[in-house]
């Protein structure tokens, strides 16, 4: 890693500490050329991972779209952000060890974490899914879930 103050490109690890989970590594390192400290941060790039949508086509997965639509689910309901951005991390690293995956499972995977989250949302987001288009679809899921 190079000096950002000298350019010097020789520098040295002075400190290396890395998070609980392993995934983010702080390093300190130090220029003997001009006497600087700096910090890098190392962390993992996720490769890029399609999703192979129900009409065939394959968009990149997207962590943000992913969040927006399950908190357009749980809109107005009592649940806290950090309880959804958990439940899409957790659901981004099942997925992040494929290199493709289909939106429907990606959909599983969400309305799974909504069932434990909030019912309410839970619907919702299966309306969603399953494309809902009757007061019926409603009632013969939600008799389906009762029956869980
Ligand atoms: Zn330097």
């Amino acid at each position: 890693m190079k000096c950002p103050f000298c350019e010097n490109k020789e520098t040295l690890v002075k400190d290396s500490r890395h998070s609980e989970d392993g995934e983010i590594i702080k390093r300190r390192r130090y220029c003997s050329d001009c006497g600087s400290y700096f910090r890098t941060l190392e962390y993992l790039l996720i490769p890029e991972i399609l999703v192979i949508k129900r009409n065939g086509s394959n968009v990149p997965f997207s962590i943000d779209k992913l969040l927006h639509s399950m908190k357009i689910a749980v809109r107005k309901r009592s649940v806290q952000h950090e309880v959804i951005e958990e439940a899409v991390l957790r659901i981004s690293k099942i997925i992040r060890k494929e290199n493709k995956v289909t939106s429907n499972y990606i959909g599983a995977l969400a309305m799974k974490e909504l069932s434990s989250i909030d019912q309410v949302a839970y619907i919702r987001y299966a309306s969603v899914y399953y494309d809902f288009n009757s007061i019926a679809d409603f009632t013969s899921f939600i008799q389906k879930v009762s029956d869980e």
